[in-house]
């Protein structure tokens, strides 16, 4: 009898454990699978915004050049085109948060499905702006913001620190809307998804696809 309850305890131990990894490893394969498809879009942001402007460019796994006729290549231009990659992720921000607020506002206590996790993914593209704090005064990130702020006769650093913040802000009520005693784990794991597949991206599949 005892050595029954025993192995049952055991049995539990185990399922509930499987349990765990199966649920940190829905947010870890979302992290994979689309943060290389939003620097993808980001790209594809820059270069369809060129071609509108009868550019001649050329798409590179993470980045795009341009070249054409000088004359097309006005600063106004050249701050459309900049900001056109970041945009496509805003884009994206807003409709996953506004998702994923829709999906879970009611039921925050609920174990997050595969399509909550499709909304989050899709608004933690305003991870792109936690970069603001990664770079200086003098040499700020991500590049495409500090460009624009100056293009809009701002100093460089002001939208890559603005959007910093607003970053942080965004994040805190994304996160707020998965279960209270269930976010360090899977978050962390979206985010090591996410690190994994751009990796994949810049090392292998991008270099590959878009040389
Ligand atoms: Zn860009």
């Amino acid at each position: 009898m005892f050595q029954y309850s025993n192995q049952r305890l055991i049995i539990n131990c185990q399922v509930k454990k499987m349990v765990w990894a199966a649920k940190q490893m829905v947010p870890f394969l979302f992290g994979t699978a689309t943060f290389p498809v939003f620097i993808f879009l980001h790209e594809c942001g820059h270069y369809l915004t060129g071609i509108c402007f009868g550019l001649r460019m050329k798409f590179h796994y993470a980045e795009v050049g341009f070249t054409g006729a000088k004359e097309k290549f006005t600063p106004q231009v050249d701050a459309l085109v900049a900001s056109a990659g970041p945009l496509v992720g805003a884009v994206f921000m807003l409709v996953g948060f506004l998702w994923l607020r829709r999906l879970r506002r009611h039921r925050i206590e609920a174990v997050p499905t595969a399509r909550d996790w499709l909304a989050t993914s899709l608004a933690m593209n305003v991870g792109r702006w936690l970069r603001g704090f990664t770079g200086s005064p003098s040499q700020p990130q991500p590049n495409d913001e500090a460009f624009v702020s100056h293009a809009i006769g701002l100093p460089k650093w002001f939208l890559p620190y603005l959007l910093g913040m607003f970053a942080v802000v965004a994040l805190a009520l994304i996160i707020r809307l998965h279960p209270p005693r269930e976010r360090l784990f899977p978050f962390s794991w979206m985010l090591l998804g996410g690190v994994a597949g751009t990796l994949l991206w810049m090392r292998f599949v991008g270099p590959f696809l878009f040389p």
